[in-house]
């Protein structure tokens, strides 16, 4: 089957556009003319060198990421950035709390010290977990295989009573999030901006997690990056696997504010960590390592760097520098369109997420009323249009069409066309 005549809709690893992938099979073949692909040249040479500044000035220029931020690209997926917020996040509050501790007890011995952050960690550290789907849901359950479940605070489980399932975003004002306190609350605010599985969005950034005394703020933007405009400063931390609307697997951009890292914060020493009982990890997931490193602690895979960058600098190209916008408004518009003709046949479709926090990005539904012959012939009819990829996540069953960055708006019209012609049929 030739390429262009199929809309490959799946939740990622997900498209590219062709372009990008055909410059790619030239440069894992020949990078530049050297006579050497990309795949087999150093980590560490100019040309990986220039990549990576490329590829971080692209995402900078895209997403207008203010200069006291920092962009790492590192190894371990979106699940790998569920341990490291644990693990980085952790480290520096009970760095500050050994700093306020030392200057309220004045000169007594490390043993008096080591007695109060006991306490400290015990009565007072709480990570703060927004569950709105699957994946914040397995990040927050990351974090209690990490630190013990008495020290996450799930602010809001967004799971209905009745049924177990995820589909809506309740109002702030029935969140539980750990108080702020002058000296430091909570030792992060965690959600996911887009539920891949549950095609569940925030429609905004939460309110009652702005403020100077807010905990920080880590975002899962595994599934909508790049995908419409974000003010960064509002997050300490944002992360995503490139599979999704960037590139192909194998990296994980984490854009961190710089004040979260050595010199302005300073991390817990391992030995303290480990009389503390709270984990130690892995150097790789270590983002002042990542950091001082240039990313370059160990072998980066500068392939996928470099298809990240070529995506990216495509849509500076297309739609101009800070003007992510641009690709905003093309997500919007097919994402807007597959919604109406779902809307449309009501006796056809049932779409699951409530329509405040419907994902622009998963667009997640049933046929039938989730009729498990139905939705199998929905899919081999789809299948047979050069629809493909439409099968829901194994957990949830049902119907997803990704909407991502590559998929086109012909795309989206051919699956609008086919929604229509099945309900007009149904
Ligand atoms: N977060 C979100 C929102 C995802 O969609 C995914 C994967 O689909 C992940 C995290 C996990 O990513 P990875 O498979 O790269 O670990």
């Amino acid at each position: 089957v030739a390429r262009e005549h199929v809309h490959y809709f799946g939740a990622g690893p997900a498209p590219l556009p062709t372009d990008v992938l055909e410059q790619a099979s030239r440069a894992l073949l020949n990078y530049k003319d050297k006579g050497i692909g990309l795949c087999e040249i150093s980590h560490r040479s100019p040309d990986a060198n220039e990549i990576l500044a490329n590829t971080k000035a692209a995402l900078a220029n895209l997403l207008d990421i203010p200069d006291d931020y920092e962009i790492l690209f590192l190894q371990g997926g979106g699940s790998g950035e569920f341990s490291a917020v644990v693990y980085n996040l952790v480290s520096i509050w009970v760095e500050k709390r050994r700093a306020r501790a030392e200057k309220e007890l004045g000169h007594v011995s490390q043993d008096k010290v080591l007695e109060r952050l006991r306490k400290e960690v015990e009565d007072e550290l709480k990570l703060d977990y927004l569950v709105t789907g699957s994946w914040s849901l397995k990040a927050s359950q990351e974090a209690a295989r990490l630190v013990g479940a008495q020290h996450v605070n799930v602010a809001l489980d967004a799971r209905d009573a009745n049924h177990g399932k995820f589909g809506r975003i309740p109002p702030e004002s029935e969140w539980r999030l750990t108080p702020r306190k002058q000296n430091g609350g909570a030792a992060l605010a965690y959600f996911c901006d887009n539920e891949t599985v549950d095609g569940v969005e925030f429609p905004f950034f939460p309110q009652s997690l702005e403020g100077d005394d807010a905990a920080p703020v880590v975002a899962d933007m595994s599934s909508n990056f790049i995908s419409r405009k974000v003010d960064a400063r509002k997050y300490a931390v944002i992360f995503g696997g490139a599979q999704k609307n960037i590139g192909n697997t194998g990296i994980t951009i984490v854009i961190v504010r710089k004040s979260l890292l050595p010199p302005v914060s300073k991390y817990a020493s391992a030995d303290l960590l480990r009389a503390l009982n709270l984990p130690v990890g892995p150097v790789v997931l270590d983002w002042p390592t990542i950091a001082k490193n240039n990313s370059l602690y160990n072998t980066l895979p500068i392939f996928d760097v470099w298809v990240a960058g070529q995506v990216m600098s495509g849509l500076v190209q297309t739609y101009g520098v800070k003007k992510i916008s641009g690709q905003e408004e093309i997500s919007n518009e097919k994402a807007k369109m597959i919604y109406k003709t779902l809307d449309k046949y009501p006796d056809v479709y049932s779409v699951v997420p409530d329509k405040s926090v419907r994902s622009r990005m998963n667009i997640c539904f049933r046929v039938g009323g989730g009729d498990a012959e139905k939705e199998k012939g929905f899919l081999a009819g789809a299948e047979k249009m050069g629809l493909l990829g439409l099968k829901g996540h194994r957990s949830v069953g049902g119907i997803r069409a990704s909407n991502y960055n590559a998929v086109s708006v012909e795309g989206a019209e051919k699956l609008v066309a086919y929604l229509e012609d099945y309900a007009e049929k149904a």
